[in-house]
């Protein structure tokens, strides 16, 4: 049986969820837009966790967080059905109580020093793996750490780090032994901000900058390897691959608000004696992007009842997350020719969401290596063209 149903359940967290972001998010924005607009943060890091404690109240904390930690462990489907709702804001909310699924693979005393911290909101962390000259091909990194006695000597330098500016540890992934590369010889190391790694900002075209990252002689002590040596390359597709789907989740919401604006405005602008909403290639605008966002939402919701099946998801997650950045970056587009003019301007945030949608084609794998990782698995035979249903 197919059922596109949501249970009772899911009905019921996504409608809190829903109320969630209309009773407190959505009033926030107009403050977040003047604010972002002077260069500041939509949000300060204590408004932030003001709004997730408020969260926590009704028991929103950890939405994929085992509950030994604390967490809901809702599961993929429900991830993502809540990461949809909050797109319907771009004020940057995220619930609190999660932490890098890679940190769950710490040792005891690990967790308690950085996974159980990073859980509770006290401290932060930031995934390092892109290099200057290391980005899609992640295999040709160049950091690297050395042994000296107990301790690990790491050098080179990290690009593009989200949360960079912020975090007081990194998961940083280096090198450790040349010959084997990425095949058994890199290691991801946890490493303080005392320890002396330095963070410059990258000016971005979005409302957040990642960070630049220089490790210089930085000394790490070898309790602080995550996992073993030279077992670092799996820990990083294994965060990479956590949750591709979630991010164009994100992006159904942003589309849903972004097409109802649209409508909106459609129906009272008026040209030529009419609403623009008359006109045949305005309708197609609207009928095109609501297609799309369906298919979207099907895309992304397989893409996560495979993961809570604990299927092989990767070739559906690289379909939803290539659809979601193709079609979001199409669909904001109309949105901001229906508005005309005004669509352009920064008293409206279409053009917030313009620039920030921007990066989901690039970002935790482009559209070209998603298309790479598509076109392999048929061309291998890993995948079927006729898909799940076989
Ligand atoms: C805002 C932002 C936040 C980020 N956050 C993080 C983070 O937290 N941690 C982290 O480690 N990294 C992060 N990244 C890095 C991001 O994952 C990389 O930018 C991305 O993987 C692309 O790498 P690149 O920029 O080096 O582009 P390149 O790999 O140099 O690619 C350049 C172009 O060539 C194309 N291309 C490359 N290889 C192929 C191929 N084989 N076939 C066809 N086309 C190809 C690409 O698709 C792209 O269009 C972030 C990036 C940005 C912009």
């Amino acid at each position: 049986m197919v059922d596109f149903s949501l249970t009772d359940e899911q009905r019921e967290v996504r409608d809190w969820v829903r109320t969630f972001v209309r009773k407190e998010i959505l009033p926030l924005e107009p403050e977040v837009l003047r604010r972002e607009r002077t260069g500041r943060p939509g949000l300060e890091p204590s408004e932030l966790r003001e709004l997730q404690l408020k969260a926590k109240e009704s028991g929103f904390w950890g939405v994929l967080t085992p509950e030994e930690y604390g967490g809901m462990n809702l599961g993929g489907v429900m991830a993502a059905l809540l990461e949809a709702e909050l797109g319907r804001s771009f004020v940057p909310f995220r619930f609190g109580g999660s932490a890098d699924n890679i940190l769950f693979f710490a040792n005891e005393e690990q967790k308690e020093t950085y996974l159980k911290p990073t859980i509770a909101g006290d401290r932060k962390s930031c995934f390092a793996i892109t290099e200057p000259g290391a980005g899609s091909d992640a295999r040709a990194i160049r950091t690297s750490a050395r042994q000296d006695g107990d301790d690990w000597i790491i050098n080179g330098e990290k690009t593009f780090i989200t949360g960079g500016n912020e975090a007081d540890f990194t998961m940083v992934f280096a090198v450790t032994d040349k010959e084997k590369g990425a095949n058994g010889g890199v290691t991801c190391f946890l490493v303080d901000r005392d320890a002396g790694w330095k963070s410059h900002p990258i000016d971005t075209m979005g409302e957040w900058g990642p960070a630049a990252l220089t490790f210089d002689n930085v000394r790490v002590p070898a309790r602080n390897i995550l996992g073993e040596v030279g077992r670092g390359f799996e820990l990083a597709m294994r965060w990479i691959g956590q949750g591709r789907y979630l991010l164009p989740a994100r992006a159904i919401g942003s589309c849903e608000r972004l097409l109802e604006m649209g409508i909106d405005y459609a129906r009272t602008r008026e040209t030529f004696g009419q609403p623009i909403a008359e006109r045949q290639a305005i309708q197609w605008m609207i009928a095109d992007s609501a297609v799309e966002i369906e298919a979207l939402r099907w895309l992304v919701l397989h893409a996560a009842w495979q993961v809570d099946q604990g299927m092989d998801s990767r070739q559906a997650q690289s379909m939803a997350k290539l659809y979601g950045g193709i079609k979001a970056n199409e669909i904001v587009d109309r949105v901001l020719q229906i508005h005309g003019g005004m669509g352009y301007t920064r008293e409206l945030p279409v053009e917030r969401w313009y620039r920030e949608l921007r990066l989901l084609r690039i970002y935790e794998g482009t559209d070209e290596i998603q298309r790479r990782t598509i076109a392999r698995n048929l061309l291998k035979g890993h995948a079927s063209v006729s898909g799940t249903l076989g």
